[in-house]
Parts: structure tokens; sequence; C-alpha cells
């Protein structure tokens, strides 16, 4: 069988081990170098390419259903439980746990859930919206395991690693959110981020107040495409007399798009964490499809204003 490998960033290292395992069981092995930032992002054109049998995914379960033959290899991690118990300390004033982690640990949840109970705490694990598939999964673009629960926790809480995933889940939701990253051994309150992130949308928005020519990202990564929406928007600035092009890349390069100098500003419709995570990339304010409708309002509303 001819076989094409993909990998995220942080198992590449591993490719060459994999690719051999399956040479040795006979079959035609190509490896991705792509960038590969999910599931959302399988290397379907490259598969096609090759005339690839079968595209091997690894480190992220299956996103949305794609009409090709991909097996979805998951990563579990066990990760260090021994922060549970300190982490008590600072929990000490909370009652009720909403719990979420990544695909890399979901399989420790029970064990994380059982913790905390038996310390007396009621933990709740909610259900993603969608993209994400297993309770209390949580992903930078499906955080429904944790603002699903939020009207009914005291506080969130994250197990894993890094800030990405919890981000989201932080910007979605209004309960303290405590994070747990058991490899580094740090317990944290990120709350912060939460004025850090609003202030910054805030800027955004007010130096988009002028703008007259809107670049519209649309992806191609077979997860994040989403052109009738990059059509809808375009209609709804050009209603406003504005300018608007849709801009089209499977992975966005900020310098080439830095190079577009005549648009003013950028409009996400691809990964919705580019607007949140990559806007120090851009010379130009880089929005969301809800800022940009912020943005057309507040026009309006200021044209309404100086024509009395
Ligand atoms: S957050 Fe972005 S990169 Fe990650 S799975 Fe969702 S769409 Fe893909």
């Amino acid at each position: 069988m001819r076989i094409l490998l993909q990998f995220p960033e942080g198992l590449k290292q591993k490719a060459m081990e994999h690719a051999k395992a399956l040479e040795n069981e006979g079959h035609e092995v190509f490896i991705s170098a792509s960038p590969t930032f999910g599931a959302c992002d399988l290397a379907l054109d490259e598969a096609r390419n090759i005339k690839a049998d079968k595209l091997v995914h690894y480190g992220h379960a299956e996103f949305h259903h794609v009409d090709f033959n991909v097996e979805y290899i998951n990563y579990q991690i066990d990760a260090p439980l021994n922060l549970l118990e300190q982490s008590l300390d600072v929990l000490k004033n909370f009652k009720t746990i909403g719990l979420v982690t990544t695909i890399q640990h979901i399989h420790q949840l029970d064990e994380i859930k059982a913790f905390y109970e038996k310390n007396g705490k009621t933990v709740v694990v909610g259900k993603p919206y969608g993209f994400a598939k297993k309770q209390g999964q949580i992903l930078g673009c499906d955080i429904g395991s944790s603002a699903s629960v939020d009207r009914n926790v005291d506080v969130h809480l994250y197990f894993g690693g890094g800030i990405f995933h919890p981000l989201g889940a932080l910007l979605a939701t209004t309960k303290p959110f405590y994070v747990i990253e058991p490899f580094a051994g740090i317990i944290e309150n990120i709350d912060h981020y939460r004025g850090t992130y609003r202030k910054r949308s805030r800027g955004k928005i007010l130096a988009s107040l002028n703008a007259k020519n809107f670049g519209i990202l649309v992806s191609t990564k077979n997860g994040q495409h989403n052109l009738q929406l990059g059509k809808i928007l375009k209609e709804r600035i050009e209603n406003d007399g504005l300018n608007a092009e849709i801009l089209v890349a499977n992975t966005f390069d900020f310098e080439s798009i830095n190079n577009m100098m005549e648009f003013d500003v950028l409009v996400n419709t691809a990964c919705p964490r580019i607007a949140i995570d990559d806007t120090d990339r851009t010379r130009k304010p880089l929005i969301s499809a809800n800022e940009l409708m912020e943005i057309l309002k507040m026009k309006t509303e200021l044209k309404a204003v100086t024509a009395h």
C-alpha cells in the first residue's frame, strides 16, 4: 500500500521511525513535510498528488469526515498526577470544578475526576460542541466542554501542556480559570489573560474604524475552509460602500500578507485562533468576523452622528 504519513510539529521527530516500521511491513511510505496545525489540516492534496492509498495522521483525533482513506493515530501521554494534591490548596475555596484536557490526556480524566471527588469536590465534565469528540476534551476551536458548564461550576481547571488550549476556553467562560501544567510542574491562574485579550480586541476595532479596504482570509485547509462565510462578509462590507477582496491560501504566510499593503484590515474566516494568536504578526489589524460586524456597526453609527 502507498501511504503518506503526517505528523504535527511536536511529533515530526518520530517521522522516520514510523516510516521505517511501515516500510518493513512492505508498504511504500512518504512523509508530509508541510506544517501541520491539527486534524483540520489533513495533507489531502499531497496524498492525492502522490496517489496514496491512505493518509495516516498522527497526534489528533478525527476533526470531521473527509472523502479520503484517513487513519488517525492518537498519541496518548501519561502525564504525572503529582500536582493534583498541591492543587487542592489553590482550589480550596471552590466546590464545583469544570474539568477539561486535550486528547493526549483524555484517558486520565476519570482518574483526575475521582481524585477531586475523593477530596470533597464536585467535578463537572462538559460536552464539546462538535469538532472535539470526547467529553471533557477541548481544542483551540472547540471549547464547548468548558463553555457548556460555565454556569454550573465555581472554577474551571485545565490539565495539560501549554496555554494554547486553555486560552480559548478562558475567553469563552466567566469563572476563575486554573491550569495544571504537569510537565512544567506549574499550577497557575490565567484569569488575567481575559483583560489582555479584551483590550487587544478593542484596540483592533478602534484602529479599523477608518478602514476602506478589507482583505478576507479564506484557507483551503479541509477543516478551516469557509468560502461561504468569506463571500457573505465580502458582500456585507461592499453593501456599506467599502472594498473587500478574498485572499486564498492554504497556510497564511504573514510576511507575504504584509506585502499586500492596500488592505487596511484583514478579516479571518479560517482557524478562529488566527485572529486571537497571530495579531502581532500582521502590520494591519487582523480581526474576526464578529469584530468586523462590530466595526461596521460603529462606522454606521459614526456616520449617522456626523451627518447631524
Ligand atoms: S484550533 Fe485551529 S488549528 Fe486547531 S484544530 Fe481548530 S481549526 Fe485546527
